[in-house]
C-alpha cells in the first residue's frame, strides 16, 4: 500500500456552531480529494451537529468523551451520544491530562468506550520538557501506550490512531525537529508492532505544526499525518498543511 496521510485539526475551545459550519464550507473549497488523504476536524461538542455530514471530504471528530454510557454525570458526553455525529474521538489529549487530571486509566476506559461505540479513537501521548531533558521520552510514551491501549483486541485495532504530541511543543511555537519526531515515531511503530502485528496504525505528529514545517514532518518515514491545534483554526493555514500532504502523495 502507498502512503496515506491523516491531516487533523483540533479546534480546542474555539468556534461557535455557526463559525464551525462556515469554516468547513470554506475549507472544502480549498482542497480536492485524493486517494490516501483523510482530513478530520475536531470541533467543540456544540458544533458537531452543525458540521456533521456537511462535506464528505471533511471527517468529524469529538475532542473528548466520557467512558460511561449514561448516568448521573453532569456535563459529560458519552460515546453513544456521539454516534452519528462524530466518526473519531480524541482521547488523552495533554490538556485533558494536565488541566483535567485524566489518568492513563481514564484514558484507557475512554478509548475502549469509543471503540465499543464504533468510533475511531485518536490516543494522544507525549512527554513533558523535564521528561525529555531527563532522557525519559521513550519510556514515558511506551508506558502511555501500554496503559492507554490495554484491552484492545482483534479488528478493533483497525480503528485506532495514535498521536505523538510532545507537551513542550504544544501551543508554544516550538516544534520537535523532524528528526526528533521521527525517532519517537519509530519507537511507537515498534511498540505497536508488538501489540498488533501486521496492522498499519497511523501515527500522527502534533505540536506547533504550521504550513512552513508540515512538509518536512510529513516526509518522515514513520509520520502518517499531523494533529494541528492553532494553525487548524485558519482556513488558509490548515489548507496549506493539507496541500503539503497532497504534494507528498503526488496528487
Ligand atoms: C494540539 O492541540 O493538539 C496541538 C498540537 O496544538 P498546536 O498545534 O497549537 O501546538
Amino acid at each position: 500500500m502507498g502512503r496515506q496521510y491523516v491531516i487533523a485539526g483540533n479546534w480546542k475551545m474555539y468556534k461557535t456552531a455557526e463559525e464551525s459550519r462556515e469554516f468547513v464550507r470554506a475549507l472544502a473549497k480549498e482542497f480536492s480529494d485524493a486517494p490516501g488523504l483523510t482530513v478530520i476536524v475536531f470541533p467543540p461538542f456544540t458544533s458537531l451537529q452543525a458540521v456533521s455530514g456537511l462535506d464528505p471530504r471533511v471527517h468529524i471528530g469529538a475532542q473528548n468523551l466520557f467512558f460511561e454510557e449514561q448516568g448521573a454525570f453532569t456535563g459529560e458526553i458519552s460515546a453513544l451520544m456521539l454516534r452519528g455525529l462524530a466518526e473519531y474521538a480524541l482521547v488523552g489529549h495533554s490538556e485533558r491530562r494536565q488541566v483535567f487530571h485524566e489518568s492513563d486509566g481514564d484514558v484507557n476506559r475512554k478509548l475502549l468506550a469509543a471503540l465499543a461505540a464504533g468510533l475511531k479513537p485518536v490516543l494522544c501521548v507525549g512527554e513533558t520538557l523535564p521528561e525529555r531533558e531527563a532522557g525519559q521520552t521513550l519510556d514515558k510514551v511506551k508506558g502511555q501506550l501500554d496503559r492507554g491501549l490495554a484491552g484492545v483486541t482483534g479488528g478493533d485495532w483497525e480503528r485506532v490512531i495514535v498521536a505523538y504530541e510532545p507537551i513542550w511543543a504544544i501551543g508554544t511555537g516550538r516544534n520537535a525537529t523532524p528528526q526528533q519526531a521521527e525517532e519517537v515515531h519509530r519507537h511507537i511503530r515498534g511498540t505497536l508492532g508488538e501489540k498488533a502485528p501486521g496492522r498499519a496504525i497511523p501515527i500522527l505528529y502534533g505540536g506547533s505544526v504550521k504550513p512552513e514545517n508540515s512538509l518536512e514532518l510529513l516526509a518522515q518515514e514513520n509520520i502518517s499525518g499531523v494533529l494541528v491545534g492553532g494553525a487548524s483554526l485558519k482556513v488558509d493555514q490548515f489548507s496549506a498543511i493539507i496541500r503539503s500532504g497532497l504534494k507528498l502523495l503526488g496528487a
